[in-house]
């Protein structure tokens, strides 16, 4: 997605007693606090590392914005040490960081890090969500509820452009982390046929037995033939040459940033691929987190989390109408919404 709107503020992490190293972006706090995970991962370098964290934090802000939170858009990038590490002392000097902040930046879990991780972080500030859960709070994994969304939203993408339900349908799923594994679980509990690339083949393994997937490597898995693409990895999996040779006819799936490059959307849309939104359809977990943060009772998390489908299908109701790609509908939404809270780019660009 293209970012139109410049981040607020960038935060450079450099902590050598712990090893801490990389950026916290606050990308928008027009609508609330600034939310989004904390990314444990190995980049190249630290331009790698804010490059990805620029785009994960724009892409939170429309996320926020498109689920009705009352929360900005932001995100931690921490770089994977090389050397062995203290993961008490990352995560403290991490957490220290966020206090740093005064509650502008709202932090989790995101790939790479967890629920204990989050513990960690709760000992230097309340700024942080995704802790171990309490009994019939929200709180803990946020994937299972990302999972669910995505599981919603798959079914009204396929309805839309296959005209049917997922039993039957063979989904290629790439990633069987959190998220793509608990959707794999629903997917296959409604008798889609599963079709898994993973790069951790302990993980691979287990998704293969348990829901009889056949495996296939990571290059493959977007050509394989299959009726739906759920990317559940990291982004950008979907470029000129990838969306080209995609097999599926609807894209739908966790991971953030799919399109490697906007133009990436127009190609899959005049191939007749419906793709659905990438920040739209993973909103379930942030989802958690607000409800978390801002003490919703379960109830009112699980209505939120089932009404991505409903986002989905009205954005793609939007894209129809206007004649445009369900990303640039989905962006519209989410500028507006942006736009009542009173950001001057955001009503330039509704109305260019
Ligand atoms: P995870 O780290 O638990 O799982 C990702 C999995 O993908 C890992 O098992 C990893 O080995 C595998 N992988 C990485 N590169 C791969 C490749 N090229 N081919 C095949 N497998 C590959 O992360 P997660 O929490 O499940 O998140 C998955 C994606 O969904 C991420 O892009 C994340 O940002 C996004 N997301 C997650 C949540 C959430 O609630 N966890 C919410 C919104 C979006």
């Amino acid at each position: 997605m293209e970012d139109l709107l410049p981040p607020e503020s960038v935060v450079r992490l450099n902590d050598p007693e712990s090893g801490l190293r990389g950026f916290i972006v606050i990308h928008s706090t027009v609508l609330g606090p600034a939310a989004g995970g904390c990314r444990l991962w190995q980049y190249a370098d630290e331009a790698a590392a804010s490059i990805d964290a620029l785009r994960l934090a724009s892409g939170m802000t429309m996320k926020n914005a498109l689920a009705g939170l009352p929360l900005g858009g932001g995100k931690a990038v921490l770089m994977l040490p090389a050397a062995p590490f203290s993961r008490t002392r990352l995560f403290d000097a991490f957490g220290r960081a966020v206090a740093n902040l005064g509650g502008s930046y709202l932090t989790a879990e995101d790939v790479g890090t967890s629920v204990d991780d989050m513990a960690l972080v709760r000992s230097q500030t309340s700024h942080v969500a995704g802790l171990p859960r309490r009994p019939d709070h929200p709180g803990g994994d946020p994937s299972p509820w990302t999972a669910r969304g995505v599981f919603g939203a798959m079914q009204v993408a396929v309805k839309r452009r296959l005209g049917r339900c997922l039993d039957g349908l063979t989904v290629a799923v790439q990633g069987v982390g959190h998220v793509g594994f608990a959707l794999c679980e629903l997917l296959h509990a409604a008798g889609a046929k599963l079709v898994i690339a993973e790069c951790r083949s302990d993980l691979a393994a287990r998704a293969a037995t348990r829901f009889g997937a056949d495996l296939v490597s990571s290059r493959a898995i977007a050509e394989v033939p299959s009726d739906v693409f759920a990317p559940c990895a990291l982004g950008g999996v979907l470029n000129l040459v990838t969306a080209a040779s995609l097999r599926a006819r609807v894209v739908c799936g966790p991971a953030n940033n799919q399109l490697a490059a906007p133009e990436v959307g127009d190609l899959l849309a005049a191939r007749g691929v419906l793709y659905a939104p990438d920040y739209l359809v993973n909103a379930g977990g942030i989802i958690n987190v607000a409800g978390e943060y801002l003490s919703w009772t379960e109830g009112e998390v699980s209505t939120r989390v089932d009404g991505v489908a409903a986002r989905l299908a009205e954005v793609l109701d939007a894209a129809e109408r206007d004649g445009v790609t369900p990303e640039h509908a989905a962006a519209r939404v989410a500028y507006a919404v942006i736009e009542r809270g009173g950001s001057a780019p955001a009503k330039r660009w509704l109305a260019a």
